[in-house]
């Protein structure tokens, strides 16, 4: 099974919003939170889409990538799940690191929020993706969905309605 960054991303974030995303169960107007970047990323620095590349590793998508310094660039509109962005960014250095390159870094930018961050990939890192990796794999093994996360998390999950409307009804 390829374990993409999405799932990697929603892993951390909601693990109920994971399976659904990764058993096919896409409500209409499904905000990708991964491609959602991509597109801030082009409105917000079309110039500065020249340096980058968009590669693929192990059948998991980089948008941008500076080969020459070796840097992955990774965009979000707002840091509400920022524990799950960093988990996407030290997904792809990881994956580059497991792909021959030496020293990876990253830049995640929130520009709304005029705050970037500087991600580079710790020993408690390496130790830690193999076993997300591991969880993820059971976790969509088993044909039971994970239970909801507290619904003030739940607001603009595009899930909203699939996951509470016999509660709000
Ligand atoms: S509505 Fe809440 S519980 Fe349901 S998938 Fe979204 S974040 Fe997860």
């Amino acid at each position: 099974m390829h374990i993409t960054a999405t799932l990697i991303n929603l892993f951390h974030f909601c693990k109920r919003e994971m399976w659904l995303h990764a058993h096919g169960i896409r409500m209409e107007h499904t905000s990708d939170a991964v491609s959602e970047g991509k597109l801030i990323h082009e409105t917000v620095y079309p110039q500065r889409s020249e340096r980058f590349r968009e590669i693929e590793l192990d059948g998991c998508k980089i948008d941008f990538y500076d080969p020459k310094e070796k840097v992955v660039h990774e965009i979000k509109k707002s840091d509400k799940a920022e524990a799950a962005h960093l988990a996407q960014v030290k997904y792809y250095l990881w994956l580059l690191e497991q792909n021959g390159v030496e020293g990876p870094t990253a830049i995640l930018e929130y520009p709304k929020l005029r705050r970037t961050q500087r991600v580079v990939l710790t020993e408690e890192d390496r130790q830690l993706i193999p076993q997300w990796r591991e969880a993820i794999e059971q976790l969509l093994a088993s044909d039971t969905c994970p239970s909801r996360l507290p619904i003030s998390q739940c607001r603009s999950c595009s899930y909203f309605d699939f996951c509470w409307s016999e509660e709000q009804a």
